[in-house]
């Protein structure tokens, strides 16, 4: 079978090991077919096509593990006053200003710039939570059919609320349930999970009414955990536990549990996390966004907690999601010791794949899917196998990927997204802000 060598400076294949020199991939299908010195591949498939990759670091993917495509629309929308913390922040202006106004067309006109942005940043797989009440039913759906056309590798889902009523939050898990079997019957690469807000937007038994959907389905379930002080004093007040606890005490607590945040947890949740295996997405930036605090990421790593990186619909450049994380424990520890490049590294590639459930994804391996992005090295100062994640993570941006592939399938080259008419992307996505930030008035 005829395949595509892609021939690198350097080779990254996974967080874990050292980066080599003049080595390169062969992609047959969808699937890394084999890793070899340059020279090696060439004359091992000389009917092979060849995509010529001089001055360029060929590494996994980015997997992004939490966004929310239509959060772009709210870039620089007008607020009277800033909100004045996490609560006010999700009240006056996220769910009033934002959620509660989205419908299909907002959001698939975010979506299609999303997707094009995320290829340009080498984010080759993502999950998405999409809140928005009045958009249902069928956005999940409207949604996929937008993100096909760029051929990324997704998990969608409806973040179901029993907020604005009990109804509203059972159509939401609904949602998510047609969503997650119509994703199972036709294949491909994008798929479902059950997704549900928080403990302070939804009953006991409407938790655990999900929870036992995404059990029956054998997909996630998903849920935004203790973002800021907020959660975990409410549940404290309400259920005399912390967040973790009380669904530690309604059996959620597990594999099948994906939680985000994660950012105010006292030391017995840590525990439960690890002790029961919940998986979580880390957010540094938007963190600092809501004043939501520093999640205690060092001490879930230590604790061998599998954790991802995620944009959560803020800043989407996966090079600046990195920095941050990099950097925001390093000054909150005092310790430049904490976060090297390489564990970074690991969360944004391997180990957000591992947050999401996929298997073979993350890795330069023979025999994993080919989800690849092309960097270009040509730094001021030599990039060396001892500090590539460093000038990578670090003095990279999304300007510098130049080749991306998902699936086997080459979805932008020379820098250049295939497909990306930007200029027809910028202007139904205004268009729909313009018409949001109307409403919002
Ligand atoms: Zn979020």
């Amino acid at each position: 079978m005829v395949g595509r060598l892609i021939l690198p400076q350097w080779l990254v294949t996974n967080a874990k090991q050292a980066p080599k020199e003049q080595w390169g991939v062969r992609v047959v299908g969808d699937k890394i077919d084999d890793v070899a010195p340059n020279q090696e591949l060439v004359n091992s498939y000389p009917a092979d096509s060849v995509w010529k990759a001089g001055g360029m670091v060929l590494a996994p993917g980015f997997v992004n593990t939490h966004s929310h495509l239509y959060g772009v629309l709210a870039h620089g929308i007008p607020l009277s006053k800033a909100p004045s913390g996490f609560l006010p922040f999700l009240e006056d202006f996220w769910w009033q200003m934002i959620e509660n106004r989205l419908d299909h067309g907002m959001i698939d006109a975010a979506t299609d710039l999303r997707c094009a942005n995320m290829l340009q940043s080498g984010v080759t797989s993502f999950y998405d939570c999409t809140e928005a009440p009045y958009a249902l039913p069928g956005c999940l759906a409207s949604q996929a059919q937008v993100i096909k056309k760029w051929g990324l590798r997704a998990i969608l889902s409806f973040e179901a609320t029993e907020r604005v009523s009990p109804e509203n939050g059972e159509l939401g898990l609904k949602e998510n349930l047609e969503f997650v079997r119509a994703c199972k019957q036709e294949g491909g690469l994008i798929s479902g999970l059950i997704c549900h807000h928080t403990t302070f937007t939804c009953s006991e038994k409407f938790i655990r009414q999900a929870f036992e959907m995404a059990a029956a389905e054998d997909v996630s379930l998903h849920a935004h955990v203790s973002e800021g002080t907020y959660e975990p004093g409410y549940a404290l007040s309400n259920f005399g536990k912390r967040t973790i606890e009380y669904y530690d005490q309604l059996g959620v607590t597990g594999k099948r549990f994906l939680a985000s945040q994660c950012v105010q947890l006292s030391q017995n949740e840590i525990a439960l996390i690890a002790e029961k295996g919940v998986r979580v997405s880390h957010m540094p930036l938007s963190n600092c966004e809501v004043g939501g605090g520093i999640a205690p990421v060092p001490d879930l790593l230590a604790a061998n907690v599998q954790i991802g990186l995620g944009s959560d619909g803020y800043i989407d450049d996966f090079f600046e999601v990195m920095r941050g994380a990099f950097l925001i424990h390093k000054a909150a520890r005092q310790d430049p010791r904490v976060m090297p490049a390489h564990e970074v590294w690991y969360m944004a590639t391997e180990g957000g794949a591992r947050v999401l459930g996929f298997e073979d994804v993350g890795r330069i391996e023979k025999g994993w899917q080919a989800d690849l992005q092309l960097i270009d090295a040509n730094l001021p100062t030599p990039i060396e196998a001892h500090n590539i994640y460093e000038q990578l993570l670090l003095y990279r941006n999304a300007s510098h990927v130049k080749g991306v592939m998902v699936a086997g399938e080459v979805k932008m080259e020379n820098g250049v997204v295939m497909n990306a008419d930007w200029e027809r992307l910028h202007n139904q996505t205004r268009e729909a802000s313009e018409r949001l930030w109307s409403l919002a008035r």
